[in-house]
């Protein structure tokens, strides 16, 4: 079936769905492939739990007027979320970056939700799959769209702005994350940089952080806003005030200025919040708005939250690690004042290929140049590294340190979490 036809049917029911298992009724179900399911073969149930059609690219082994065949069903999904975004011609912000895309995108659209119907990627729906899905919650009454992209391989973010069209982009930053697949740090740049080639040439605009040299150098020529770091003559700019742990900043518009208590941890979501600040004061959002839209924003699912325990202060940041975001967490949690002991427990940052024991190196000879009572290690990246130290403990898995916390109870310390998600360190909270 032609996209165009595609669309007609998708005007007519305008939801779909790829999850067999949440098929609202008069939705249109496609049938997508992974490793380990093939959506064709739901098809027909996908119907009679309420989807008024399915598209396949698998022939049905019944005939059903309801189901229709295409090529590729993961094309026909991406070919219909663009035609669905031209005819939508609203401004669409792409957000790409190694750390920080989500929060940037959420304080992004809570800030533009003050004065707009804002879209906006729900949870993590950032790749090929979730773009597309993005696009198609839009409707005629978005009056502007917040996508996050995200990317694990060369071409990855070209591929999800020919889908999104994006006329703003940012890059929160560049870091080193899913090494494996760029090969190499000029790679990975190279692939956040497809946001600005694709806006470059579209002749649209984008929000760049001064205090990063790459990305400054990077968008140099281009229609392009600034904001960064204690510095006033940016578009956007503010300071950091406080940030133990609850992130904290001054900045101003015009003559006023506003001090902002986020509910946000650590000094680096400075740099997501002022992107925020950027992209809404460019949308017209007046300075009172935005600041209360910061304040009300208040981080989920294990990104940086903080909780008291009745025996610790935790900080849990169980969401994702890779080398950039792992230093940034423990430069800030070495930093700010406490009186209670610090501890650190770390699970292995995944993905990183050739470089993960080197990587992992590097974050244990920064640890033992911090100044903390205890330093658990999770998982086996870390045990090659040189942790001769009486301080650090090693362990293969979560559930052998849940044990170890069992029998011998950590009180009275101030612990940071942090590792990739995949070692599920926030089931060790209960035990702290
Ligand atoms: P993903 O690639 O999983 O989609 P993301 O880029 O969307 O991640 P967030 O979900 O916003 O990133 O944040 C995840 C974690 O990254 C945070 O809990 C924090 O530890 C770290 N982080 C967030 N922003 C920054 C930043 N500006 N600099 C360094 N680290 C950051
Ligand atoms: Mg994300």
């Amino acid at each position: 079936m032609e996209t165009a036809a595609l669309y007609n049917l998708f005007l007519q029911y305008p939801s779909v769905t790829t999850d067999s298992r949440i098929c609202p009724k008069d939705s249109i179900f496609f049938a997508l492939k992974g490793d380990r399911f093939n959506g064709n073969l739901f098809a027909e149930k996908a119907i009679e739990a309420g989807c008024a059609y399915a598209v396949v690219d698998e022939e049905p082994e019944k005939e059903n007027d309801r189901i229709i065949l295409v090529k590729d069903a993961l094309h026909s999904l991406q070919k219909l979320a663009n035609w669905h975004r031209k005819k939508l011609k609203i401004p669409i912000i792409g957000i790409t970056g190694t750390n920080g895309k989500t929060t940037t995108k959420e304080l992004v659209a809570v800030a533009l939700s003050k004065e707009f119907k804002v879209a906006y990627t729900q949870g993590n729906l950032n790749n090929h799959i979730g773009v597309p899905l993005t696009l198609l919650s839009m409707n005629r009454s978005h009056e502007i769209g917040v996508v996050e992209m995200g990317a694990s391989h060369p071409g990855d973010i070209k591929e999800l702005c020919e889908i999104a069209e994006p006329n703003y982009g940012i890059v929160t930053n560049v870091g080193k994350a899913h090494m494996e697949g760029f090969g190499s740090f000029e790679n990975l740049v190279a692939t956040k940089c497809e946001l600005y080639d694709f806006i470059r040439e579209g002749k649209g605009k984008v929000f760049v952080n001064k205090d990063n040299p790459i990305l400054y150098e990077q968008t140099e020529g281009m229609d392009r806003i600034l904001y960064g770091k204690n510095d006033p003559s940016l578009f956007a700019s503010g300071s950091i005030a406080n940030a133990t742990p609850f992130l904290e900043f001054d900045w101003s518009f015009f003559d006023n200025s506003y001090r902002v208590k986020t509910r946000l941890v650590g000094e680096f979501n400075f740099d997501n919040a002022i992107a925020a600040v950027a992209v809404s004061k460019f949308f017209g959002i007046n300075a009172e708005q935005i600041s209360a839209a910061l304040e009300e924003y208040e981080p989920t699912n294990l990104r940086s939250q903080f909780k008291r325990t009745e025996k610790n202060d935790l900080i849990i940041d169980a969401y994702n690690a890779n080398p950039t975001s792992m230093k940034a967490a423990l430069e800030f949690f070495s930093s700010i004042p406490s009186s209670l002991s610090k501890m650190v427990i770390l699970g292995e940052m995944k993905e990183l290929g050739e470089s993960s024991d080197e990587e992992h190196e590097k974050i244990v000879q920064l640890l033992k140049q911090q100044p903390y009572d205890k330093v658990y290690l999770v998982g086996s990246a870390f045990n090659k590294c040189t942790s001769e130290n009486e301080s650090f403990r090693l362990f293969d898995d979560v559930d052998l340190l849940i044990e170890t916390l069992k029998k011998k109870p950590v009180s009275n310390h101030y612990i940071l979490l942090k590792g990739s998600h995949s070692v599920h360190l926030e089931k060790a909270v209960d035990s702290l």
